[in-house]
C-alpha cells in the first residue's frame, strides 16, 4: 500500500457516527498502511477536552478491532483536538494554526483534506469560514469531504452547494454517499462492463424490468426526530435508490476513470423521465408502518409528531426517456419495519416470444418462467441467475433453476467497509464513487415533484403492517403492468 500524506479536520469529532465509523475506518487504513507516519486528524466540535482525552475516545472507538501490540496507541498519536463553535469566525483562527503545526510535524506536505459530519445547516458556513479564515493551503491538495443530507430539495441543495462553491472547486467536494461504498452496488459496473453476455442484454429488447429494494427491519429508533423531518423519499430515494439506478442505467464509460464515469451517470440521469403532478400520484406510492402487538405505530414512537404525515416506505416505477430503456420500468421500494432487512436488485428478462414447451392440454400455458439476474447487496453478497431447465426424468416438461454466487466469508472479511473504502477514495482523490452536483440535481428536481404533491395531499395513514414489504398499492404498482416483485412475501 502506498502511503496517503493527509492532515484531515473533522467538524463533528465527537459525533455519533465519527465514533461508529470514522475512527474504525481510519484505524483499518492505518493497518493497511495507506494512512502512515504522515497522516494527522485534527478533531473539532463544541465541547472541551485536551487532545490526550480526544486520543482516549479514539481508542474506545477502536478497542473491538483487532490490532498488533502498540498499534492502537501509536494511530492514536495521530489525533489532536480543538474545541471550536463553528459559527464564530474568530475559532478558525486557532484552527488554522494548529493545522499549520500540525502539518510541520507530520510532514503531511500541504494536503488537507477537510470532513464535515454535523448537522447539514452548518456546512455552508463552515465552507466559505475555511477560506475567509485562510485555512486552504497552496503547496498540497485542499479536499471537501460532506456527509448527507444534501439539501432537502433543489432550491436548498443549490444553495447548500453555491456555498461550497465559493471555496472549493466542484472536483476538490467528495459527497458521501455509503451505498456507493458498497462492494455489490461497485461490482454494478465490472459484471456490466466485464461480461458481454449481460452487456449485450442490457436493454429493452431482453429487459422487462428492473427492481431495486432496499429493506430496513428495524423502525425509526433514534433518529425519529430527524426523521420524521425527511421521509424516506429524502432519507433513502433522492440520494441511495437514484445512484444504484443510475449505475444500472448509465451507458458504458469510455474509460473506468471517475470523469467519464460521472459523465454517463449524469446522462442518465438526465433521461430520466420527470413526472408531471399527475403522472406522479400514479407511479409513486407512500406508506407508514401501523403497529403490532407491543409496538407503537409510526405516530407514536418517542420524537415523532402525533399526526405525523411522513412516509416510512417509499414504492415507485421510474421511467427513462432514452434508446436504451424507453418501455423499461425501474420498480423501486424501500422502507422501514419490512419482512427483513437486506438490499438486492432483480432483473427481469423478457420471456421468450414463443413457448413451445408450453403444454395445450394443461393448465400450464407458460411453462417458461423469466430469466432474473440477482444482485444481492446486503447482507450476503453475491449473484443469482435463474434460468429454466428440463426437470429431470421422463417427459419433457420445464423447470427454474438458479445459479447462484455468494462471496465466501473470508472475501467478506476482508472487504473494507463503504467508510473505509471511500475515505481512502477520498485520499485518493478518486471521485468514481461519490455523487457529483449534476446528479444530485437531478434527482431532486426528479424527487421535487413527489414531495410537492405528498405535501398538499394528506395520506390515509398508517397503511402497512410492520413484517410485511409494504402497503398493497406496492403490490398493485406492478399488477396493473402484469408484473410482480421478484422478492415477495
Ligand atoms: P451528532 O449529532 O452525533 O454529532 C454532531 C457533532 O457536531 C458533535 O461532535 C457536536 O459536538 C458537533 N457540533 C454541533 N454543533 C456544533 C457547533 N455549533 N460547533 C461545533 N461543533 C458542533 O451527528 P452524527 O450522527 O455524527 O452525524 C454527523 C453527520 O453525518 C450528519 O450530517 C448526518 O446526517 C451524517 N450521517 C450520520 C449517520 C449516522 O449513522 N450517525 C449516517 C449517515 C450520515
Amino acid at each position: 500500500a502506498t502511503e496517503n500524506k493527509a492532515l484531515i479536520t473533522l467538524f463533528g469529532a465527537t459525533g455519533d457516527l465519527a465514533k461508529r465509523k470514522l475512527y474504525t475506518s481510519l484505524f483499518k487504513l492505518y493497518q493497511r498502511g495507506y494512512l502512515a507516519d504522515h497522516f494527522a486528524l485534527l478533531g473539532t466540535s463544541r465541547h472541551e477536552m485536551s487532545d490526550e482525552e480526544f486520543q482516549e475516545m479514539v481508542l474506545n472507538s477502536i478497542k473491538d478491532i483487532p490490532a498488533k501490540d502498540g498499534e492502537a496507541e501509536a494511530f492514536s498519536k495521530h489525533f489532536f483536538y480543538c474545541a471550536h463553535d463553528v459559527t464564530k469566525p474568530e475559532h478558525y483562527v486557532k484552527l488554522k494554526d494548529r493545522l499549520t503545526e500540525l502539518d510541520k510535524q507530520f510532514g503531511t506536505e500541504g494536503n488537507r483534506l477537510f470532513y464535515m459530519s454535523m448537522a447539514p445547516q452548518f456546512f455552508g458556513t463552515i465552507a466559505i469560514n475555511i477560506k475567509k479564515q485562510g485555512l486552504l493551503t497552496d503547496n498540497g491538495y485542499n479536499r471537501l469531504v460532506i456527509e448527507k443530507p444534501f439539501g432537502r430539495d433543489f432550491d436548498s441543495a443549490k444553495k447548500l452547494n453555491d456555498e461550497l462553491s465559493q471555496t472549493f472547486e466542484e472536483n476538490q467536494i467528495f459527497r458521501i454517499d455509503h451505498y456507493l461504498g458498497k462492494e455489490m452496488v461497485q461490482n454494478i459496473q465490472a459484471l456490466r462492463f466485464g461480461n458481454p453476455i449481460i452487456e449485450a442484454l442490457w436493454n429493452n429488447r431482453y429487459i422487462d424490468n428492473i427492481q431495486v429494494t432496499l429493506s430496513e427491519k428495524l423502525g425509526v429508533e433514534e433518529r425519529a426526530g430527524y426523521y420524521d423531518h425527511s421521509g424516506a423519499l429524502r432519507d433513502m430515494v433522492q440520494n441511495h435508490i437514484m445512484q444504484v439506478v443510475a449505475q444500472l442505467a448509465m451507458e458504458e464509460p469510455v474509460a473506468f476513470t471517475d470523469d467519464d464515469v460521472r459523465v454517463e451517470k449524469i446522462k442518465a440521469l438526465r433521461s430520466l423521465h420527470v413526472y408531471t403532478p399527475s403522472e406522479a400520484a400514479a407511479n409513486f406510492v407512500r406508506g407508514q408502518y401501523g403497529a403490532v402487538n407491543d409496538q407503537p405505530d409510526y405516530r407514536h414512537e418517542d420524537g415523532v409528531d402525533p399526526e405525523s404525515g411522513t412516509e416510512t416506505f417509499v414504492a415507485a416505477k421510474l421511467m427513462f426517456d432514452n434508446y436504451r430503456w424507453s418501455g423499461v420500468p425501474f420498480y423501486v421500494r424501500t422502507g422501514k419495519k419490512l419482512a427483513d432487512k437486506f438490499t438486492r436488485i432483480d432483473v427481469v428478462f423478457k420471456k421468450p416470444l414463443i413457448d413451445i414447451f408450453a403444454n395445450p392440454d394443461t393448465a400450464d400455458k407458460q411453462a417458461l418462467k423469466s430469466n432474473v439476474l440477482t444482485i444481492y447487496v446486503e447482507p450476503n453478497s453475491g449473484f443469482g441467475l435463474r434460468l429454466n431447465a428440463k426437470h429431470v426424468g421422463q417427459g419433457f416438461t420445464t423447470e427454474p433453476v438458479d445459479l447462484n454466487f455468494v462471496q465466501s466469508d473470508t472475501a467478506k472479511k476482508e472487504s473494507p467497509e463503504p467508510y473505509e473504502r471511500l475515505f481512502h477514495d477520498a485520499l485518493e482523490g478518486n471521485h468514481t464513487n461519490f455523487a457529483s452536483w449534476a446528479e444530485i440535481a437531478y434527482a431532486w428536481k426528479f424527487v421535487d415533484v413527489i414531495r410537492n404533491l405528498w405535501d398538499i395531499e394528506k395520506p390515509q395513514f398508517p397503511n402497512y403492517t410492520p413484517g410485511s414489504m409494504g402497503p398493497a398499492a406496492a403490490n398493485e404498482l406492478l399488477a396493473r403492468d402484469g408484473r410482480k416483485w421478484v422478492y415477495d412475501l
